[in-house]
């Protein structure tokens, strides 16, 4: 620690300054990075376990940052949710993954992820009504992931949003379901269409003593509030029989397609021509 110049006792620790420096960097790397176009969607394909139908595609963000090569979400994300770029990025998430999905086969819904940000700018309802416009995507094919975290701050505005979404006809997701610490009472505060098991479930499957009753568990929870079940992150053949075995409805994880950019997943999707 030192004196400045004020007279005030500051801390300078050489690591520390670094590190700031480093997401002050970050920062200001990322509100030019809309503008030169780097930020990329890649879609993971979500499989219906009855039909074996693609039945619907996760767009999940990619920053090609021009010297530190492609940088994942979980490195940027949270860093754009602390500095209010969310929304603008968000915005562009929106407005992109519509524009792609319009190419899609019309049983092929896109999932977009949202922060609680978006929730708190007043202006989620609006900007999703223009996206769709824009793009020509019916609000059917549209689908929002939200985590706890949405649900968390500001209860009564989130929640009177994402009726005014529903009423529109967009669909709402509850993402990572079961790692908060109140899953379940949200369930009770909003008409999800659909559940994610988080991938931490799936993981445990072989190897935790009651990890197949947990699936299973979630699953008819599911089933008897009429929402869609898709567990996370499934990467074994192994862990596919589990889950179709305890009556998860869908599945999505590195065994059906990794996250993959628009060209390669146009292949992937059915030939339906668009209608
Ligand atoms: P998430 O919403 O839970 O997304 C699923 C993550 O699991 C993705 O990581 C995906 O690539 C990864 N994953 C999928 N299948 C498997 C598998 O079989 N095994 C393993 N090990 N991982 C699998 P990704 O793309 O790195 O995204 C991480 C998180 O970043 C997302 O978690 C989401 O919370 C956030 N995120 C991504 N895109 C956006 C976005 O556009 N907006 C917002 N607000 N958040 C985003
Ligand atoms: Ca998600
Ligand atoms: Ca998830
Ligand atoms: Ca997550």
């Amino acid at each position: 620690a030192k004196l400045d110049g004020r007279g005030t006792f500051r801390f300078f620790e050489p690591e520390m300054d670094v590190r700031m420096q480093t997401r002050r960097r970050l920062e200001l790397d990322m509100r030019q990075a809309l503008a030169r176009r780097e930020f990329v969607l890649h879609y993971q394909p979500q499989l219906n376990l009855a039909n074996q139908s693609l039945t619907g595609c996760e767009a999940l963000l990619r920053w090609k940052h021009p010297e530190r090569g492609t940088i994942p979400p979980a490195e940027f994300i949270p860093l754009a949710e602390e500095v209010g770029l969310i929304v603008p990025i968000g915005e562009w998430v929106v407005r992109q993954a519509c524009r792609d999905a319009a190419l899609w086969p019309s049983s092929v819904t896109v999932a977009v992820n949202v922060s609680p940000a978006q929730f708190k700018s007043g202006r989620l309802v609006e900007m999703i009504v223009s996206a769709l416009a824009a793009s020509g995507l019916p609000a059917s094919r549209l689908e929002l992931e939200i985590t706890e975290g949405v649900l968390l701050q500001n209860n009564e505005h989130t929640l009177e949003t994402l009726h005014r979404l529903r009423t529109l006809g967009v669909r709402v997701s509850m993402d990572d379901f079961g790692t908060g610490y109140s899953s379940l009472s949200y369930l009770r505060s909003f008409p999800f269409d659909k559940i994610k098991i988080d991938r931490s479930f799936v993981k445990d499957l072989a190897t935790a003593p009651d990890g197949d009753a947990i699936i299973r568990a979630i699953a008819g929870l599911g089933r008897s509030l009429g929402m869609t079940t898709v567990a996370e992150g499934v990467e074994t053949e192994e862990q596919m029989r589990r889950i179709r075995a305890e009556g998860c409805t869908d599945v999505q994880g590195y065994l059906i397609s990794r996250p993959v950019p628009l060209e390669e997943l146009m292949r992937l999707l059915p030939q339906t021509p668009q209608d």
